[in-house]
C-alpha cells in the first residue's frame, strides 16, 4: 500500500510485509488497492497498524522459517494488543495451511493468492474467529483492480498468474494455481498510467511469463503492445521457461528497441538425467541450441540463469555436467540453491539422496565459479559504452549515482546534480567487479 497517501481519519491502518519474489512484491500492490478500496489506509509500521499482513513464499524452506520467526515477533504485540488483526496471505498459506493454525494460533486470517480480491470481508470476519481462505481461482486474474505501485523509475506488472508445468521439485502450481493471462487491455492500461507517471521501465512478471496467452495475444505480441505505450523507455520480463521461448518472442526481443537485451532463462541443471528427473521438459542440447539461437538473434544479449545443486539423484557427474555447462554458456549472473523437498511436490515422494555437505560444497562450487565468469565478462566490458537508466543514489553514497544498463548491469558513475532519476545517460566502464560497472559518465 502506497505510503505516502494520506490516511482517511479513523480509516484502520494496514501494514503489508512482502516475502519472497518479484510476483509477491506485485501482488502486496495489488492487496494494497484492495484494501484502499474498502477504506484502509497505510500504516508507516507495524507497531502503528490495525491489521499486519504478511504476504510469503514457500519456495524454499528457508523462507518459510524466516516468515514463522517473524509470526513470533508479531504475537508479543498482538498480545501487547488483542484488537490488532494479523493475516498471513500467500503461497505458504496456500502450501501450510493446516501447520500454520497449529503452530500460529494466534493468526486471525490465512488467504492464498487468489483470494485477495476478498480480504475486505475476510478481515471483517477475523474480528470475531480466524478466516481462513485458500480457495484457487482458474480464472482470477485481477484485472479490474489497479495495483498500487511503489514509486520509482521501474515498475513490476503481473502478466499472468500460475503454472502449468509441474517442474518435480516445484510447489508454484499447487499454491498459486493454474496458468491465466491477464486480458492485454488491463496490462497496457496500467503501463499508460505507470508511463503518465514518470515511470520508465516495467518488468513483466509471471511464472513462466512467456507462456503468456490470451486469444490472438501471444507473449511476442503482448511486448509489442507494451512497447507502444509512450514514455515507457524499457521493457524486461520475467521468468521465461525455455519451453515457451518462441520465435514470436525471441523476434519481438530482437527487433523491439524498448524490448532490453536481458533474459533470466533458468536451467536448474546441465545433466540430462536430473533434468528428466525434474520434470523441466527439455534436454541439455535443446537449452544450449535456445541460448545459440537467442544469442545470434540479440548479440548484445545478457543471460542469467537459476542452478538447483543437490536434486534427488543427482551424482557427482551429474554436479560435473552443469559446472561444464556454466563454463560452455558463461552466464552473466546465476542464482543457486540447495535442493530442499518441499511437501506436495512429486520429488518430495522421491525423498533426499544427496547429503546436506555434499550439498554445501556443490553450491559453494557453483557460486564460486560464477564469480569468477561475472568478473571476467564484466571486465572485458572495460572501455564500452552504455545507455544507464538512473535510479538514484549508488548503495555506497560518496555521491555517486546508479543506475542499469541495458543488460541489467549495475553501474555506478559520479554525476552533476542535475541528472535525475529516470534519466538516460551514456557512461563508459572503467573498471569492474563481479556485480559492478565502475563508470564515467561520456
Ligand atoms: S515452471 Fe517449474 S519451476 Fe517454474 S514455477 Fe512452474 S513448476 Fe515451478
Amino acid at each position: 500500500m502506497n505510503q505516502s497517501a494520506q490516511p482517511e481519519a479513523a480509516a484502520p491502518r494496514v501494514f503489508i510485509e512482502t516475502y519472497g519474489c518479484q510476483m509477491n512484491v506485485a501482488d502486496s500492490e495489488l492487496i494494497g488497492a484492495v484494501l484502499r478500496r474498502a477504506g484502509y489506509a497505510a500504516a508507516v509500521s507495524p507497531e502503528e497498524a490495525d491489521v499486519i499482513l504478511l504476504n510469503t513464499c514457500a519456495i524454499r524452506e528457508h523462507a518459510g522459517d524466516r516468515v514463522l520467526g517473524r509470526l513470533g515477533d508479531l504475537a508479543r504485540l498482538k498480545h501487547a494488543r488483542p484488537e490488532l488483526r494479523l493475516g498471513l496471505l500467500g503461497c505458504m498459506a496456500q502450501h501450510n495451511r493446516a501447520a500454520l493454525v497449529e503452530k500460529a494460533p494466534w493468526l486471525d486470517l490465512i488467504a492464498g493468492p487468489d483470494s485477495y480480491r476478498r480480504l475486505p470481508e475476510l478481515l471483517g470476519r477475523a474480528r470475531f474467529d480466524p478466516a481462513v481462505d485458500v480457495r484457487l481461482d482458474r480464472a482470477e486474474t485481477y484485472a479490474d483492480i489497479a495495483p498500487e505501485h511503489e514509486g520509482g523509475v521501474r515498475a513490476f506488472v503481473t502478466a499472468m498468474r500460475g503454472c502449468d508445468r509441474f517442474c518435480a521439485f516445484c510447489v508454484v502450481p499447487y499454491v498459486r494455481g493454474r496458468e491465466r493471462s491477464v486480458p492485454p487491455e488491463a496490462i497496457v492500461a496500467d503501463i499508460r498510467g505507470l508511463a503518465a507517471r514518470g515511470v520508465k521501465e516495467v518488468v513483466l512478471l509471471g511464472q513462466t511469463v512467456n507462456a503468456y496467452r490470451r486469444g490472438e495475444t501471444d507473449f511476442g505480441r503482448l511486448l509489442r503492445l507494451v512497447a507502444a505505450v509512450d514514455g515507457l523507455e524499457r521493457i524486461r520480463f520475467t521468468s521465461p521457461h525455455p519451453c515457451d521461448m518462441s520465435d514470436s518472442v525471441i523476434e519481438a526481443m530482437a527487433t523491439e528497441p524498448k524490448v532490453q537485451p536481458w533474459l533470466h532463462l533458468p536451467v536448474q541443471s546441465g545433466s540430462d538425467r536430473v533434468l528428466a528427473a525434474m520434470e523441466r521438459g527439455y534436454t541439455v542440447e535443446e537449452y544450449l541450441g535456445l541460448v545459440e539461437r537467442l544469442r545470434a538473434a540479440i548479440p548484445a544479449l545478457a543471460l542469467s540463469t537459476d542452478i538447483i545443486v543437490g536434486f534427488h539423484g543427482e551424482e557427482e557427474s551429474d554436479f560435473r555436467a552443469t559446472l561444464e555447462l556454466m563454463a560452455a554458456l558463461r552466464y552473466d549472473s546465476a542464482f543457486s540453491f540447495k535442493y530442499s523437498p518441499r511437501e506436495h511436490t512429486r520429488a518430495f515422494k522421491l525423498g533426499d539422496t544427496v547429503s546436506e555437505e555434499d550439498k554445501g560444497r556443490r553450491l559453494a562450487e557453483v557460486i564460486a565459479r560464477q564469480e569468477r565468469i561475472s568478473l571476467e565478462r564484466n571486465r572485458g566490458l572495460m572501455g564500452e559504452r552504455f545507455a544507464v537508466l538512473v535510479e538514484g543514489p549508488a548503495r555506497r553514497g560518496n555521491g555517486m549515482l546508479a543506475g542499469k544498463t541495458p543488460q541489467f548491469k549495475t553501474a555506478v558513475f559520479g554525476a552533476a546534480d542535475s541528472i535525475k532519476p529516470g534519466a538516460i545517460v551514456t557512461v563508459r566502464v572503467q573498471s569492474a567487479t563481479a556485480h559492478t560497472l565502475h563508470c564515467a559518465l561520456v
